[in-house]
């Protein structure tokens, strides 16, 4: 599949969402929107340029019905949302503009910008950037909302399946840099929330001015050996101490998620007054809540035998 923004004739549209998809992950306060994004100084729910058949975003304030509703990442970065319609008279009427321009991306499959109001540090109001998300159906009540994945260019898994692993890249054209970055950046945001922001070895994890600080998405098949990073269960989110020295293989995981350590006698010396001893053989401390976001089996043999190589 390619980029669905492609499918998107009018390039005002394309370049908004573009910059929608840009911005996932981050918590910006609402004038900074408003200055970037098409029609966020409105007070609405729902927003569809005049002229434009489409809905460009939704927005979830704190009074909204689903506002503390807790958002379930799945191992492709995707999530579901339910989403009120607009109503007229106390009734969701879809032949509103903005409902309508809602079903027509559902028809034309044409993504809308996802944002969601946070409790600001100093009662100020900011929203989360939810990204791009596919309106995948109404169900009668609501429209049912389902975020992009990581890798924007394959489909959302269905929530209802369980999504297969590919521990590689499959080995497509060259990606451009920034798109490349892109990725991975998105790739961090989901693996951070996926792990609650803390690290999976210490379970250390801080949070300054509304962001956290530290902790840093690590790849289980790095990105050099073509290891997928358009899945959660390639990754671990580990502490700047942990990832540095995951990274130069000091320490490893095995299949039961059990931490092993290099026999180099320099580094345990070194490492005695540490914690990462005494962790010799027990389960990772910090792990997904569900198990189908835990690291898969692929790719932790890979890297046990890549330690095991590095070290023989
Ligand atoms: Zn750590």
């Amino acid at each position: 599949m390619a980029d669905p923004l492609e499918n998107v004739a009018v390039p005002e549209l394309a370049a908004q969402l573009s910059k929608i998809r840009e911005l996932f992950g981050q918590i910006l306060p609402s004038e900074e929107l408003q200055a970037t994004i098409r029609g966020f100084q409105s007070q609405r729910g729902i927003y569809k340029p005049a002229g434009s058949n489409y809905a460009l975003w939704i927005r979830q304030t704190l009074t909204s019905p689903y506002a503390d509703k807790r958002i379930e990442w799945r191992p492709d970065g995707s999530w579901t949302y339910f989403y009120s319609p607009e109503s007229r008279d106390g009734r969701a009427d879809l032949s509103l503009p903005t409902n309508a321009g809602l079903l027509r991306c559902r028809d034309d499959r044409i993504p809308v910008g996802v944002f969601r109001q946070v409790g600001g540090p100093s009662g100020l109001s900011e929203y989360e950037v939810m990204g791009l998300a596919y309106v995948e159906a109404f169900d009668g009540d609501h429209f049912v909302i389902r975020g992009e994945a990581i890798d924007w260019t394959t489909s959302p898994v269905p929530e209802n399946v369980e999504p297969v692993f590919h521990p590689f890249e499959s080995s497509g054209p060259m990606q451009a840099q920034s798109l490349r970055t892109m990725r991975d950046h998105r790739f961090s945001e989901v693996v951070r929330r996926v792990y609650n922001e803390r690290c999976a070895l210490c379970n250390v994890g801080y949070r300054l001015r509304g962001r956290p600080i530290g902790v840093e998405a690590a790849h289980i098949i790095p990105v050099e050996a073509n290891g997928v990073i358009g899945d959660v269960r390639n990754g671990l989110l580990l502490c700047r101490n942990h990832h540095a020295l995951f990274d130069r293989n000091a320490w490893t995981v095995d299949e039961d998620l059990r931490v092993g350590l290099t026999a180099d006698s320099e580094f345990r010396k070194s490492a005695a007054k540490n914690h990462v001893l005494s962790w010799e053989g027990k389960r990772l401390l910090n792990l997904p809540s569900r198990d189908e976001d835990r690291p898969a089996v692929e790719a932790l043999r890979w890297r046990l035998d890549a330690f095991q190589k590095y070290w023989h």
